[in-house]
């Protein structure tokens, strides 16, 4: 039986990785070294959210602890495993933005799956939900694969950065409201950095819309009252201090969503197709 102390090969590059993965241990995409500091309560999430740089801010919020549900989760996830993926080492640590450092199109979901993006380490893969996000991208021209299994596969993406509003995976795929809030800083940094490029937020699902308009509150923009309610197809148009920014609602793609039919793949296609339209001022 695999222990936390057995290493394992990651499935694309081999190597050797214990679960969780040790910070700079050379998996692939991960930005943190093993002098990168940690965050162990939500004050310090807030202080060192504010990091200089995208690159920064993604490899501090790769070894964040502030939430000890979550951190007691996400790990005993990664060693206990599933059946199915027992020979392989887990991620267990948040999992961050991923994608274009300069994107205009930005993609947000609610938090990533405990065998999923906590087994891979990056946002959306390895879960089924990642398959329809990425599938649709690559159908548009902005994956470059349409499937995205593991981190190192060489897929790359092009204008698009996908982020999740809670970074580590929670039980039952629900993160407490002081967990979100604990989390919003990262959020919120990661938005503001990627201002200068992004003309369109993409939420998926209500949880991610409400994430992402009290990031935009809190970084400036004025949120109309009441606040726009979430739904398929919703839009919005805000101006922030960067120019103006659309904001559009998909259904998330929970297997729940798809095999009812709820959301289908010509659903979630025309909402990254009016995502790649620009806001009517160009900003
Ligand atoms: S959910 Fe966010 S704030 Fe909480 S431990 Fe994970 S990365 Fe840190």
């Amino acid at each position: 039986m695999t222990s936390a102390s057995t290493p394992l090969p990651h499935p694309i590059i081999g190597g050797s990785f214990t679960s969780p993965v040790a910070a700079g241990s050379g998996w692939p995409d991960d930005q943190a070294e093993t002098t990168t500091e940690v965050a162990t309560t939500p004050a310090e999430v807030a202080q060192l959210a504010a990091a200089a740089s995208l690159a920064e801010a993604t490899a501090r919020s790769s070894v964040c602890r502030a939430c000890p549900r979550l951190v007691a989760w996400r790990e005993d996830v990664a060693v206990t495993k599933r059946a199915s993926f027992a020979d392989q080492p887990y991620w267990g640590r948040p999992v961050t933005g991923w994608g274009d450092p300069a994107a205009a199109i930005l993609v947000l979901g609610l938090a990533p799956a405990a065998n999923g993006g906590n087994r891979t380490g990056r946002v959306f893969t390895g879960d089924r939900s990642g398959d329809w996000v990425f599938a649709a991208l690559h159908r548009l021209g902005l994956a470059s694969q349409p499937i995205s299994e593991h981190a190192g596969d060489g897929l790359a993406l092009t204008g698009v950065r996908i982020v999740a509003a809670v970074r580590c995976a929670p039980p039952a795929n629900k993160p407490t409201t002081a967990e979100r809030d604990t989390c919003a800083p990262w959020l919120d940094r990661e938005i503001q950095l990627l201002l200068p490029t992004l003309s369109t937020l993409v939420a998926l699902g209500g949880f991610a819309w409400s994430a992402v308009l009290a990031t935009l509150r809190r970084l400036g923009t004025q949120v109309p009252r009441p606040v726009p309610r979430f739904g398929h197809g919703a839009e919005v148009d805000l101006d922030t201090p960067e120019g103006r920014l659309r904001l559009l609602g998909c259904y998330h793609p929970s297997q729940q969503n798809t095999f009812t039919g709820r959301l289908t793949e010509d659903m979630l296609d025309d909402i990254l197709r009016r995502a790649m339209a620009a806001p009517p001022d160009g900003g």
